[in-house]
């Protein structure tokens, strides 16, 4: 085992060369973890994604996953993805990054950071953007060949708004590590 651990790189290893210490996640692994636990709520069989906003004192201030108008009627969905466009679930998914804006606990985002599983589309950009959120921290950069990810780019340049890739370890890793830490 060894207690490296990279900004890139997630290094769940309990203990250190000894046996003794054990690591904990840094904070950026924390937030993200629960951005990937978050999307898991999602009913979308193709695409779950989570996103948590988290204020300079590490409080969490928001969660959220993609999924349709809390409350609605169900039945007048569904989660296709091709076809005609008001067929799909296209027009009607509030995504994380929104759910997360709209369902927290203060108005006042300014400053906060998002973590999010998916690289934000230019919708969900804009809003970051106009709520002042300061960083945001992915994990996939999935679709980034699309114009709307392009649209992203110019909005988070344009406004100040820093972002970055974060790479998590491989799922044995990591449930290696919570079983290491359960029955030590
Ligand atoms: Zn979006």
């Amino acid at each position: 085992m060894n207690d490296e651990r990279s900004e890139q790189h997630i290094n769940l290893d309990a203990f250190n060369d000894h046996g003794e210490a054990r690591a904990s996640l840094t904070w950026d692994e924390y937030f993200i973890l629960i951005a990937l636990f978050t999307s898991l709520r999602s009913k979308d069989p193709r695409s779950k994604v989570g996103a948590v906003l988290v204020n300079r004192e590490k409080h969490i201030v928001g969660t959220g996953y993609n999924g349709f108008v809390r409350e609605a009627d169900e039945n007048f969905f569904n989660w296709r993805s091709d076809g005609e466009w008001l067929q799909t679930k296209y027009p009607y998914v509030v995504h994380a990054e929104q759910n997360a804006i709209l369902n927290a606990t203060t108005s006042e985002l300014a400053d906060c950071s998002i973590y999010t599983t998916l690289f934000p589309c230019n919708e969900c950009a804009r809003i970051i953007a106009q709520k002042r959120i300061k960083d945001v921290i992915y994990l996939s950069g999935k679709h980034m060949e699309l114009d709307s990810r392009k649209a992203t780019q110019v909005i988070f340049e344009a406004s100040g708004v820093k972002c970055r890739q974060m790479a998590l370890p491989p799922f044995e890793t990591l449930a290696q590590s919570v079983v290491k830490n359960l029955f030590p």
